[in-house]
């Protein structure tokens, strides 16, 4: 059989935010980079990103800086963040944002003609700079067009646009190829033909994304199964945090075909509240005792925020994301919710028609053409939806480096940034900053090397025999398998969490792993959905059962991982990390505790004491009394 090959130093899988970022910053090292994406070149998670990007910048409020932007990262991340990551990603997402626009974004304006910052959830400060709701639109336009401009940059040098950096738009990489240790190269085939294809190349940045495929209700499209995170562990590197998922706490909950939808934060940054059956803001008395400094408490002092942000406290509605899904869930399931099983997300009763339409444009055509509301005139119904991974692949901060030779990752697909919990915004602006150091991380990874790693023949082999399988088998069909595995995560290991229920779904997803080894499908190479799932579903197995055993390891409650049977955080757990990793045969996931290295004592005395107190140990206490004195 006829396999296509090529050679590449650097090769990206996944053209989001993070992977264009990281293509661009090895093509301007001189490296020879593919962009390969599943999806067609433009689709991804990152196109979808409403809010906007979080960066210090103080255009809005000058008092905004660094240390302010830290501080809200690590107090939402509830101090699990790699510290590392979170001070490079406070103090490099402004001139991040700067470069995008050097490079073409064009941002929303504030009166004197800065770049505009809006409030969002968890930010102490207007932060996220944004254009209108469609930020990630103008993202990956402004990135793709500058890996248009670098391959004119080669056109006149070489005479060829793709001699330095080329797409491979809707090409599934199913397994990483090593030499040794290190990373060789990777395969995967094209969807529309079924044609194999091998990239040889000594470094692999994974960008893939998130794995909201594996839950029913969830803001995911139809890429997002996990596949970065599962070629990873199969690699031989390590996963963590992979117990925290946010889920986050507006989603379209009618009809039942968009069920999932994101109702962006920015309604309730630009003003719209929450309300149960009875008409009540509810997110007043959900205020959790680390926050109570910081939030209104009453409705007045909340409204009164919007005009004048020195002189009162947030509203409730902008606590961190984990807090008021779990609200919501809690009023639903009180009985107080909205008749379609949500609560009341309004904005028509706090800004005028016409400023809804100017603000926030995407979500009025969403609900008008989705839903046949007006939400100018009518609220919004919403609820939770499963919508962010926070653990990802162990990486090294300052290189986006893994435990494997060769293999870097940026994006949602790499762990440790956000903790126990993402703010809205921290997103956008980690693909940029991290894209750019997994690039150049790659790109230094490449210029060390003594000897290029061989691609070999048989690890070849063994992955065209893998991805060719279920084709023409008269197996299960694969459709089955994911829904109750979708419908095992969602109701098993979703926003609540329970010993019993944790351990049922490890079962279920032991039973499934099983009959996935028999899923087949019909027909031929040639553009085949079914034979696409059959193979995407290995990964969703493997990162589900990552999820599951963490979440049932961390006896605690603490950012996305809400225990139903252990709530509130515990002291024992404020420092540990749980790593999972993969047996060689590909058969046992396993979960190890690992201690987080303690945060420098620079970053630490940025936090007063008495905060502090709220989220770290007695004997970090004893540390930061003997930084500061
Ligand atoms: P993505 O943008 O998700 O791209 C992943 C890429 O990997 C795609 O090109 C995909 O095709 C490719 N890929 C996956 N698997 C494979 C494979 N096996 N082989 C080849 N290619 C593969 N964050 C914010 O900060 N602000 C916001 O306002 C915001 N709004 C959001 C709104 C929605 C609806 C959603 C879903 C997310 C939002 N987020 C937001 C989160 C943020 O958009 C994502 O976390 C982020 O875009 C992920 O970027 P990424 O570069 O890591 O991956």
């Amino acid at each position: 059989m006829e396999i296509e090959r090529h050679q590449y130093d650097v090769v990206v899988i996944g053209a989001g935010g993070a992977g264009l970022r990281a293509a661009i910053e090895a093509r301007q090292q001189g490296k020879k980079t593919a962009i390969v994406c599943k999806s067609l070149f433009g689709k991804a998670h990152t196109v979808m990103a409403e809010g906007g990007a979080a960066a210090a910048m103080g255009n809005v409020n000058p008092a905004d800086n660094w240390k302010v932007h830290f501080r809200d990262t690590m107090r939402g991340g509830k101090f699990l963040n790699n510290w590392r990551m979170a001070e490079l990603h406070a103090k490099e997402a402004p001139d991040r944002v700067w470069e995008l626009e050097a490079w073409g974004a064009l941002f929303d304006r504030t009166k004197d003609g800065k770049i505009s910052q809006r409030n969002f959830g968890g930010h102490e400060y207007p932060r996220l700079a944004h254009v209108g709701d469609r930020t990630g639109l103008e993202m990956i336009r402004t990135l793709q067009q500058r890996v248009v401009a670098l391959q004119q940059e080669d056109y006149a040098t070489h005479g060829d646009y793709e001699a330095y950096i080329k797409v491979f738009a809707e090409c599934t990489i199913t397994r990483l190829l090593k030499d040794g240790n290190a990373i060789a190269g990777a395969f995967g085939y094209r969807r529309e033909n079924g044609a194999f294809i091998v990239f040889e190349a000594p470094a692999v940045v994974l960008a893939t994304g998130g794995i909201g495929k594996s839950y029913t209700v969830t803001s995911n499209s139809w890429e997002y199964t996990g596949d970065g995170h599962a070629l990873a562990l199969l690699a031989g590197a390590k996963l963590i945090n992979m117990e925290f998922i946010q889920f986050h706490p507006t989603g379209m909950v009618w009809p039942p075909s968009v069920r999932g939808i994101l109702v962006t934060e920015s309604v309730r940054g630009d003003g719209g509240v929450l309300r149960n059956s009875e008409g009540k803001r509810f997110m007043f008395d959900y205020i959790p005792e680390v926050f109570k400094a910081q939030y209104a408490t009453t409705e007045e002092e909340a409204d009164r925020w919007y005009t004048d942000q020195a002189n009162n406290r947030r509203p409730p509605e902008l606590l961190p994301r984990d807090e008021v899904a779990r609200a919501i869930n809690a009023e639903v399931k009180a009985g107080r919710g909205s008749p379609h099983g949500g609560v009341f997300l309004d904005v028509s009763t706090r800004l005028p028609a016409e400023e809804i339409r100017r603000r926030l444009p995407s979500m009025y055509h969403q609900f008008k053409e989705l839903a046949d509301v007006d939400i100018t005139a009518e609220p919004m119904q919403v609820g939770p939806t499963c919508h962010y991974i926070m653990g990802g692949v162990e990486v090294d901060a300052d290189t986006a480096a893994s435990s494997v030779p060769g293999l870097f990752a940026a994006g949602e697909v790499a762990g440790g940034m956000h903790g126990s919990n993402r703010l809205g915004g921290n997103s956008l602006s980690d693909l940029l900053v991290f894209g750019r150091r997994a690039g150049a991380g790659a790109a230094a990874y490449v210029d060390r090397l003594q000897r290029r790693p061989r691609v070999n023949d048989e690890s070849v082999a063994a992955a065209m025999d893998e991805a060719l399988a279920p084709l023409g088998r008269t197996g299960e069909n694969p459709y089955e398998v994911h829904h109750e595995l979708q419908r095992t995560m969602n109701d098993l290991v979703g926003i609540i969490r329970k010993e019993d229920e944790m351990t049922e779904a490890l079962e279920v997803v032991g039973k499934l792993k099983e009959r996935a080894k028999g899923v087949g499908a019909a027909g031929s190479r040639v553009y085949n959905p079914g034979w696409h799932l059959c193979l995407d579903l290995r990964n969703m197995l493997l990162v589900s059962e990552c999820v599951a055993r963490a979440a049932l390891t961390r006896t605690e409650s603490r950012g996305g991982h809400t225990r139903d049977d252990y709530p509130g955080m515990s002291p024992e757990w404020r420092r540990k990390l749980l790593q999972c990793s993969l047996s060689p045969d590909g058969q046992t996931i396993t979960v190890e505790e690992k201690i987080q290295p303690q945060m420098r004592p620079d970053l630490f005395t940025l936090f007063d004491k008495e905060e502090l107190a709220k989220y770290v140990t007695e004997e970090e206490l004893a540390e930061y009394d003997a930084a500061v004195a």
